[in-house]
């Protein structure tokens, strides 16, 4: 026999250990409740023996715990479930809009522990300048995780824009951002979490996509399929099919407020003419209400449209309405194109959906085909005006929990 199989060997070794951590991890992911070690065994089709030596490995590097004991009324020990950890690994993750930076923290077990939201208008700001405030706030975020017992694996960024692969922003229009190389400038100061093997130090995607998968995994779970729109400044889609992001060939797809909605229009930031942006963005809703955007500070649009509409201030209420019909005509040429059931308004439209969603159901009503014998649910977010930075903070706690072995191989 060649030298050469030795490594060959003990590489396979490492790699069925390595799929043993990540199968056994996955189970008690998904588990509904607790499951005890023997239910593990069954779920995976793995000897009692081998279950016992992987959650003891998964235990020791503080990826599961073990719950407290249902009380039972019967005698005899109560079998322990086991729960994803909610000390040891954690991700960042990471926000940069219009008019905000957001900073949040996510054990494994999809807990927010920590969150920023700093509001300022980032327009007139350089990205090196606004990627500075970024890091600072994310610092704060690591010493608070270490006080819960937590150390950050590895970071994503949410950005209103297009992404290249490199994690370039290519073009974000809103924030006035072209050709930025992220991780490039944020090499420039240190680290923002501790390095795991397998796990990226940071992602840069685009923002709706983030939100999109947070809906996607928030509990308890929705629907497999469904189109989740951001609407602040600009308006982006994350389609979701079949429980998967539809990404695009590139990587760019769901620029759904450049939608052309009036073809002959007001002009729009990308060149075009008509865009959805312009009847929908929050700018638009802003200056319809007759209120100057100028004047409210940067968190209080979306809240003192909401204070009117609730009021019912006419130029509100028929600002909203105007909105939402814009937003139902593009919405239902979505629903036309891809037979989609539920829509999921986010961002900045989730506290104005009371007065959004009915125009939209309109549109959809007179527009969709199919609407007449299957209905299409439009309903506001659950995960708040946060969800893209959580969304991205639980992509990275799903890769630790995907491949755990990186993990528990780390140095130190
Ligand atoms: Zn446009």
């Amino acid at each position: 026999m060649s030298p050469t199989h030795a490594p060959v060997g003990a590489a396979r070794q490492g790699s069925l250990r390595e799929l043993n951590l990540a199968l056994v991890l996955g189970r008690i992911a998904a588990a509904d409740r607790p499951p005890s070690r023997a239910d593990l065994a069954t779920a995976t089709g793995l000897t009692r023996a081998t279950v016992s030596a992987v959650v003891e490995d998964l235990l020791a590097g503080q990826l599961v715990s073990e719950a407290e004991p249902a009380p039972r009324a019967g005698a005899g020990r109560p079998a322990r479930g086991l729960v994803l950890a909610d000390q040891g690994p954690a991700g960042l993750g990471l926000e940069v809009n219009v008019d905000y930076l957001t900073v949040c923290v996510v054990d494994l077990a999809g807990q927010v522990r920590h969150r920023t939201v700093h509001r300022a208008d980032l327009r007139p700001v350089a990205p090196e300048d606004a990627l500075a405030r970024l890091v600072d706030l994310a610092g704060q975020a690591r010493a608070d995780a270490a006080r819960q017992g937590l150390t950050l694996a590895g970071a994503a960024l949410a950005v209103p824009g297009l992404i290249d692969e490199a994690g370039k922003v290519r073009l974000a229009p809103n924030l006035g951002w072209r050709d930025v190389p992220v991780p490039e400038l944020l090499s420039a100061h240190p680290p923002l979490t501790d390095r795991v093997p397998d796990v990226p130090a940071l992602v840069v995607d685009n923002e709706a996509n983030l939100a999109a998968l947070g809906e996607l995994h928030s509990r308890p779970p929705g629907p497999a399929s469904f189109l989740h729109i951001s609407g602040e400044v600009g308006i982006g889609a994350g389609i979701v099919l079949d429980g998967a992001l539809f990404r695009g060939v590139r990587g760019w797809s769901g620029e759904i407020g450049h939608l052309p909605v009036h073809p002959q229009g007001r002009p729009c930031r990308c060149g075009g003419r008509g865009c959805l942006e312009q009847y929908a963005g929050q700018e638009a809703i802003v200056a319809g209400a007759g209120l100057v955007r100028a004047e409210l500070p940067a968190d209080t649009a979306t809240a003192r449209l909401a204070e009117l509409a609730e009021a019912g201030e006419p130029a509100a209420l028929r600002a909203l309405n105007d909105a939402g019909t814009a937003l139902g005509v593009a919405v239902a040429g979505v629903v036309n194109l891809l037979d989609l059931d539920t829509v999921v308004l986010g961002g900045g439209y989730a506290p104005l959906a009371p007065w959004l969603c009915p125009p939209v159901l309109a549109e959809i009503k007179a527009r969709v085909l199919t609407a007449a014998w299957s209905p299409v649910t439009v309903r506001p977010s659950t995960l708040g005006p946060e969800a893209a930075a959580v969304g991205a903070a639980g992509s990275v706690v799903r890769r630790i929990v995907a491949r755990p072995a990186g993990w528990l191989n780390r140095a130190g």
